[in-house]
């Protein structure tokens, strides 16, 4: 299990949010970032149009049992840059560290708590691509290797205990 604390300030005000991997977020498995309210958990505001509606996602990646966040518009013509700790992931995913900063356009996002349980290797998602292949999270937004299908709408799954 995994439990993550978040602290951000739109311009408006600032927000702290601690989410765990028990929470109900918008797509399971994932905490998408973002201006779209219906796509993401966290949410800047619509017109701050230098973040993406669906921009960037953290997720839990339990044989490495380190979160990560990736660039959800990776796959775009032109990629919306997310930056972690000074680096570009366009991509491959970032891990995240207490302290780690993640900037998405103008807004940054502090990483201000980050803790492991024991727990919390049950339960791994993956996605299933319309053709039935199971693959790790981290294929989301990509294309089946298996089948070349796009996964950007794939169904998110519990994969079956390793
Ligand atoms: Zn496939």
């Amino acid at each position: 299990m995994y439990k993550i604390s978040l602290e951000w300030f739109d311009s408006v005000r600032s927000h702290t949010r601690t989410i765990s991997a028990e929470d109900k977020t918008k797509e399971n498995g994932l905490i998408t970032i973002g201006r779209d309210e219906n796509l993401c958990d966290i949410i800047f505001p619509i017109n701050e149009t230098t973040v993406s509606r669906s921009h960037a996602a953290i997720f839990y990646d339990g044989k490495q049992k380190k979160l990560f966040v990736k660039n959800l518009t990776r796959n775009k013509t032109t990629p919306n840059p997310v930056i972690v700790d000074a680096k570009s992931v366009i991509l491959e995913a970032a891990p995240l560290k207490i302290g780690s900063i993640i900037k998405l356009g103008k807004f940054s996002i502090n990483v201000i708590q980050i803790e492991f349980t024991a727990a919390g290797d049950e339960q791994v998602y993956g996605v299933r691509c319309i053709n039935g292949h199971l693959l790790p999270y981290d294929h989301i937004g990509d294309f089946c290797p298996y089948c070349g299908v796009s996964l950007q709408a794939s169904e998110t799954v519990l994969m079956p205990r390793a």
